[in-house]
C-alpha cells in the first residue's frame, strides 16, 4: 500500500529530526498535500495512525492542507492556479502550460518536544 510506505517514511524522517535536535519527541506535524500527487489524504491518515505507534510521533497531531495547483503559462508567462482537471492559464486560457506545484508531498513544519 502507497500511503503505508509514505507515513513510514515520514515516520523515518521525523526520528531523525528528533534525534538531531536533541528533542523527546514531536508534538504536531503538518504537510501539504498537492491533488496531483496521487496521495490521498485520508488514506495517508489513517496509515499514519496505524504506524506511529511507538515511534517519536505517537502522540503528534496531523494536519494535512491542500497545495494549490499552480500552472506557469508557456503561451504569456502567467503564473496561475488551476484545477487539477483543467491545467489551463487563467490568464489567456490556453492550455500549454508548465507544471509548478500540486504533484507535491512537502513536510510543512514540525513541533518537536523537549523534555519529559
Ligand atoms: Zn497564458
Amino acid at each position: 500500500m502507497h500511503e503505508l510506505s509514505i507515513s513510514r517514511a515520514l515516520l523515518d524522517q521525523l526520528a531523525g529530526l528528533v534525534r538531531q535536535h536533541n528533542a523527546t519527541g514531536v508534538s504536531a506535524i503538518t504537510l501539504c498535500i498537492g491533488p496531483l500527487s496521487g496521495i490521498e489524504p485520508a488514506l495517508l491518515r489513517a496509515a499514519y495512525m496505524q504506524s506511529r505507534k511507538q515511534t517519536v510521533a505517537e502522540h503528534a497531531d496531523l494536519i494535512i492542507l491542500p497545495a494549490a495547483v499552480r500552472v506557469l503559462c508557456q503561451e504569456c508567462a502567467a503564473v496561475s492556479e488551476a484545477t487539477p482537471a483543467r491545467l489551463t492559464c487563467a490568464a489567456c486560457a490556453c492550455s500549454r502550460t508548465r507544471l509548478l506545484s500540486g504533484d507535491e508531498m512537502l513536510l510543512e513544519s514540525v513541533d518537536l518536544e523537549f523534555g519529559a
